[in-house]
């Protein structure tokens, strides 16, 4: 009897239900309850490398990476030594210190649209923040954005967003007041065509279009040509300021994130996820005259308790730093393309409807086989099948997440092995399936 009771302490099954009295659904974001695939998730004991332990010692090949931030796979030896350090000086102080000034000229130097930049602890908070400067720049009070991108939990953004909401099917949630909601506007991804119209009749009332540069939270969706470049030149028209949200894509495509790989320049970027080293970050920042609202420098108000955080700083200087060593991104994204080419050439050959997205180190698999270029072609996948993956993978050892609407994060951590044990796997599965 102790011996069953000890086993059922070790087992996921037992903490998901002492969670869901204490949690709502059990966790503490919505996607990691694993709604959209069926099923319970599993509670994580520790994690290193690509690999992820469960309670009950189950070992997983990881691709979610925290949905992003884990560049260099989980408790990379330099970071943990750099939190190590640290910690033992004290975990914060309300006032400055020179690591927050480290890590701002790393991030300035990283990209040079970037002035001025502020710490804040997420990236709901940077985008929250960002939308505000840009509303009291402009003194208008509108904002653009493209159904299936998503910006954290704002009121602002909970309008046909990515991520979660897409997983769950929410388009628009309670609790936002539709007052609220209607200053946000959205066009399909990709479509210049409709940002030129909705600037045609709404222009003059809109403070800023807030873009995913390369979306990733509706599934990986690459941007057309020219609409990126295109939005730039609209909004410089009719004078509104134009702000990629760079949470995911900030570090992971290049040292100077989409703006750099893409060769766009915004007037404000929204970070976070890499540049906390795996601790909770955000920063916006951007063109000094619209930065300079900001309090106390100006009239603005945005502040936080823990922002600029010592460990947090600490844990983003190191990966910063990390990420600098030369070829680092040419490598991930060279063992990212071997990857994803091989399962491409499978796909293709059986003629499966799998679509693949893929840039840099990231990926999505789309169970679709119409290309996928916007929000309404990516919810032409098969739920259902992807569900079916997943589950696949996960018995075999293999976490992808748990949802269609997100993207596959490739580390430097992860091994060649690693991946030629996935993309085996996914054959096999696929192979069953169709
Ligand atoms: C994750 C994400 C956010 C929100 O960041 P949090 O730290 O989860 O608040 C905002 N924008 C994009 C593009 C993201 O991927």
């Amino acid at each position: 009897m102790a011996e069953g009771k000890v086993k059922a302490l070790q087992s996921s099954k037992f903490w998901f239900m002492e969670a869901r009295k204490s949690i709502p659904g059990g966790v503490n974001s919505p996607v990691r309850a694993f709604q959209a695939v069926g099923g319970e998730p599993f509670f994580v004991k520790r994690a290193y490398g690509s690999k992820i332990v469960d309670v009950e010692d189950h070992e997983y090949i990881d691709f979610v990476g925290s949905y992003g931030p884990l560049i260099l796979g989980h408790a990379h030896p330099a970071i943990v030594r750099a939190i190590q350090e640290q910690v033992t000086h004290g975990t914060s102080y309300g006032a400055p210190t020179p690591l927050e000034v480290e890590l701002a000229n790393l991030v300035k130097t990283a990209m040079p649209s970037i002035d001025l930049v502020r710490f804040v602890n997420s990236g709901t908070e940077a985008t929250m923040s960002a939308v505000r400067v840009a509303r009291a720049f402009t003194k208008r009070k509108k904002i653009l954005k493209f159904e299936g991108c998503y910006h954290g939990h704002g009121d602002s953004f909970l309008s046909k967003a990515g991520s979660g909401l897409a997983t769950l099917g929410i388009s628009a949630s309670p609790g936002v007041p539709e007052e609220v909601a209607a200053l946000t506007l959205n066009v399909p991804y990709n479509n210049l065509d409709a940002v030129r119209k909705i600037f045609e009749k709404e222009g003059k009332e809109i403070a800023a279009v807030i873009v995913e540069p390369i979306p990733a939270n509706m599934g990986v969706i690459l941007p057309h040509g020219a609409f990126l470049s295109g939005l730039r030149e609209v909004t410089r028209e009719y004078e509104a300021l134009l702000i990629f949200d760079e949470v995911i894509s900030g570090f992971r495509l290049a040292p100077g994130g989409a703006q750099e790989f893409v060769g766009v320049r915004p007037d404000l970027t929204t970070l976070g996820k890499i540049i906390g080293g795996g601790l909770p970050v955000g920063a916006y920042g951007g063109r000094s005259d619209v930065m300079s609202l900001v309090a106390p420098l100006g009239p603005v108000y945005q502040a936080g308790t823990l922002s600029g955080n010592p460990l947090a700083m600490r844990a983003g200087i190191e990966m910063l730093r990390q990420l600098q060593m030369p070829g680092f991104h040419k490598s991930l994204d060279e063992t990212t393309h071997r990857f994803v080419e091989a399962l491409r050439i499978t796909v293709k050959r059986r003629n499966w409807p799998i679509t693949i997205n893929h840039i840099g180190s990231m990926l999505t698999v789309f169970f679709t086989g119409k290309p996928v270029i916007d929000y309404a072609s990516a919810k032409t996948s098969d739920t259902k099948a992807y569900a079916k993956f997943f589950h696949e993978m996960l018995r075999r050892g293999i976490f992808i997440a748990p949802s269609q609407f997100e993207a596959m994060f490739i580390s430097s951590a992860h091994t060649i092995n690693d991946l030629s044990k996935t993309a085996d796997a996914a054959e096999q599965i696929l192979e069953k399936m169709y």
